[in-house]
């Protein structure tokens, strides 16, 4: 993709969804950190279904510390890897609350330093919560970089790199809403809806796919 090109793909997302925003449900930072810890190798769906009979019952390290390994895999057995991920998030309340006050950190190095938070989720936690413009790459944002040429990349972090490169500064806020959204509802990774899609003028990805008769 040119410049150009790559300006008229993030103008027309733009148009179409101005403020575009994760589909996790969450109330605070650390219900979003939360969230996304559990999201790895799952739905948001799932996520959601899960963390709505979590957070009623307990929405703080505190709480969730208290919670303890069974209690808290109780709340969250329905998504997969559910016993790793609780032990995870409970170490990470034990170091909120012995390092951070209770408190979500800010800082790259101070997430990845938390137990089951790795790359992707601190870029996450640091565009949602705290509004700096990081790309969080998932498998939606990796295969749509790749696929229209917007950011081609072997690695997540070579696409998350070249897109922050590539991707104009005024689209950066909100560009890894716009990518994973697109990734999830029409550059489908089976069969993308080239014949319906908003920016195939600008993608590089040929033959489109056309639409069934
Ligand atoms: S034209 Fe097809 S391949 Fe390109 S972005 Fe749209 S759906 Fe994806």
């Amino acid at each position: 993709m040119t410049p150009q090109q790559i300006d008229t793909f993030f103008a027309t997302l733009q148009a179409a969804n101005p403020m575009p925003a994760s589909e996790l449900e969450y109330t605070s930072v650390f219900e979003l950190l939360t969230a996304v810890l559990l999201s790895a190798q799952a739905t948001d769906v799932g996520v959601n279904k899960a963390t709505r009979r979590l957070f009623p019952v307990a929405n703080t390290p505190a709480t969730i510390l208290a919670l303890g390994q069974e209690g808290l895999e109780s709340h969250i057995r329905t998504i997969g890897l559910y016993r790793s991920k609780a032990k995870h998030l409970l170490e990470t309340c034990r170091i909120l609350v012995e390092r951070h006050g209770g408190e979500v950190p800010g800082t790259r190095a101070e997430l990845e330093a938390l137990p089951g938070v790795g790359r992707k989720t601190a870029n996450v936690v640091l565009n949602v919560a705290f509004g700096e413009p990081t790309m969080a790459v998932d498998t939606h944002i990796f295969r749509v970089s790749n696929r229209t040429g917007l950011a081609p990349g072997k690695t997540p972090l070579a696409v998350e790199l070249k897109l922050l490169e590539r991707v104009p500064e005024k689209y950066l806020p909100h560009a890894h809403h716009w990518l994973i959204l697109h990734g999830r509802y029409v550059c489908q990774a089976r069969r993308p809806k080239c014949w319906e899609c908003a920016v195939a003028s600008c993608c590089d990805f040929e033959p489109k796919v056309r639409a069934e008769r």
